[in-house]
């Protein structure tokens, strides 16, 4: 702007009743708060700049739309932008998306991240899910002793019905796969969560559909390195992945009072953070079963990043490519 418009702006200012001082100054604070997102989310992108559709590097740059610079890839002649094929991918009120990070690096629940950013109750809902999408497909490789247990979530449907209209998951009935698999202790009304953790703290979990040996694999056979010593309760299903996959394994019979052997086999630090998992997702009063990876993958990541009180954190998180990754 031209520095004389800037001085006619400012004499302005002096004409504006409380309330129109009031529409400015969120106005203004709205303009800022899309351009730091934008910022760090153009900065990011264009630091590791590949294209979304085919992962060649050689772009050129296409003009602007929808606020974000766009692309266009030399090898496949697609165009894309900083957030293509991320679940932020429909740039909306982008002005709040700093202040929804700092709802979920402060563990809001959503009616209070809702009035923490101005925003309604269902775009609160919609937007925490597309924010820890990414976070919760998110895998570490786990190695050397690796603590394995499971902890038991009540089975809910809550919100199925209420939500259904702004929520984008493809999984939309309450549904009940899985539940006639091996039921070592386990209801209908139970959901069993994998938490494994190597001594390093690398974790990952996964929501089971039953605790047979086909399940156990199925979430520790991606992520357990081979030359790893996997340390979980008692179950047999443990035993048999572990041989199949001919992994030393070193089981711990909680049932029976062994809580160390051989002075480093043990599930303490699992199931201490279990504890802190539980006490944690009390503030939220039940969660439905199937946004529980969700909240599992939040846990994980507020434990697991260097800087869990960032807002850009859960920013870069929701953007973040889905692989099996190393979080440090
Ligand atoms: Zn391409």
């Amino acid at each position: 702007m031209r520095e004389a418009d800037f001085e006619v702006l400012l004499r302005l200012i002096e004409r504006l009743d409380g309330e129109q001082r009031k529409a400015l100054g969120r106005a203004l604070a709205s303009a800022s708060g899309e351009s730091g997102a934008v910022r760090l989310l153009e900065e990011t992108f264009a630091a590791a700049a590949r294209c979304p559709h085919c992962g060649a590097t050689e772009l050129q740059r296409w003009g602007h739309a929808s606020g974000l610079r766009r692309y266009r890839c030399k090898a496949c002649h697609k165009t894309f932008n900083a957030l293509t094929g991320t679940s932020l991918a429909r740039p909306r009120k982008k002005a709040c998306w700093l202040r929804y990070g700092e709802a979920l690096a402060a563990g809001m629940t959503l009616a209070k991240s809702a009035a923490h950013c101005g925003v309604h109750l269902t775009t609160s809902f919609r937007w925490r899910h597309r924010f820890l999408r990414a976070p919760a497909a998110t895998r570490e490789v786990l190695g050397g002793v690796v603590e394995a247990d499971e902890t038991f979530f009540r089975r809910s449907h809550k919100g199925s019905h209420r939500w259904r209209r702004g929520d984008a998951s493809p999984e939309r009935r309450p549904h009940r796969r899985g539940e006639r698999a091996s039921r070592r202790g386990l209801s209908a009304e139970q959901v069993p969560a994998l938490i494994a953790r190597d001594r390093a703290g690398h974790t990952i979990d996964a929501v089971l559909p039953g605790l047979g040996a086909d399940a156990i694999a199925a979430a520790l056979g991606p992520v357990v390195a081979g030359d790893a010593v996997l340390c979980p309760d008692g179950a047999k299903a443990y035993a048999a992945f572990a041989t199949g996959r001919g992994i030393r394994h070193e089981p711990i019979d909680v049932a029976a009072g062994v809580r160390v052997r051989d002075g480093a086999f043990h599930i303490q630090n699992v199931n201490a953070y279990h504890g802190r998992l539980k006490g944690w997702m009390r503030r939220f009063n039940g969660v439905a079963t199937r946004y529980l990876p969700n909240y599992l993958g939040w846990r994980r990541t507020l434990e697991r990043v260097p800087e869990p009180s960032a807002s850009k954190t859960w920013l870069l998180a929701a953007v973040r490519p889905i692989s099996t990754a190393n979080a440090n």
